[in-house]
């Protein structure tokens, strides 16, 4: 979802009056992760992911993250069909998951990419639908790694969380999405930058599969101080919890690229 901040102040109202959850990451966390993915490629992966998407003139990861919130303008009618595709809640502290709970009727995040990546690896599919699959897919992953898009229920994933950020009005969730990376004033460039100047995940930890990724999450936002004590945050405290954020960034990225590898690169299945 993007979020200005003026309109952070009136999505906390809303999220009172209303059990619609916003969607994971705004648009800087998503294309930092798909510009750190699209660079982790390989040029046969690279060359696969052009070619689906130049005929609809565009060519990276980054040109097409943020695709799945922006349906809700776009497309209405499938960004509604899709809205619960982008998180997964849980209904215990333990996190653990448990599809016929947590995900009925397979409409959930982690349900979706494995949905997503089979439409994607299936080379007798039109492209177009390939394509599509390529954009969900790369959006699902990243939003799974949000810690909130994989957490509790009995606050909608922090949406009905309000909290004070200077004379600002902000909701736990959205400044999960974007306060806590926009507040550094970067941009994604700058940002993937920043992000790859230290070592990327090792090859196992950029394994795993989607569940395990939200049981992650959802351990993260029990164990990692997500939630501040009281109701008002500083830039002290975003400060201290921006690592956690960008290390699932840069887990989301690395398991993103390794999935594209092995659907879309030269030793695929
Ligand atoms: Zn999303």
């Amino acid at each position: 979802m993007r979020f200005s901040r003026g309109f952070a102040a009136v999505v906390s109202v809303a999220a009172l009056l209303s059990a619609a959850p916003v969607a994971a990451w705004g648009p800087l966390g998503h294309r930092t992760i798909a510009g750190l993915a699209q660079q982790q490629l390989s040029e046969p992966a690279q060359r696969e992911v052009r070619a689906l998407l130049q005929p609809d003139d565009e060519s990276t990861l980054v040109d097409v993250a943020t695709w799945a919130d922006d349906l809700r303008d776009t497309d209405p009618a499938l960004f509604r069909s899709t809205s619960r595709l982008h998180y997964v809640n849980f209904s215990s502290a333990q996190c653990n998951y448990v599809p016929q709970r947590d995900c009925r009727k397979g409409e959930c995040v982690v349900a979706a990419i494995g949905r997503y990546e089979n439409i994607l690896a299936d080379r007798s599919r039109p492209r177009a639908e390939r394509a599509d699959a390529l954009r969900f897919v790369s959006h699902f992953i990243a939003d799974v790694h949000q810690p909130l898009h994989a957490s509790f229920k009995r606050d909608k994933g922090g949406n009905s969380v309000q909290l004070r950020y200077g004379r600002e009005n902000w909701n736990l969730h959205a400044v999960w999405d974007s306060l806590i990376l926009n507040s550094t004033g970067l941009r994604w460039p700058d940002y993937a930058k920043r992000l790859s100047a230290s070592p990327a995940p090792s090859a196992a930890d950029a394994g795993g599969d989607p569940a395990q990724w939200a049981e992650e999450s959802c351990r993260t936002v029990r164990d990692d101080g997500v939630y501040p004590d009281g109701n008002s945050i500083d830039d002290e405290w975003l400060a201290r919890e921006r690592p956690v954020a960008e290390q699932r960034m840069r887990l989301a990225a690395a398991r993103l690229a390794a999935t594209l590898e092995r659907l879309l690169g030269p030793g695929r299945r």
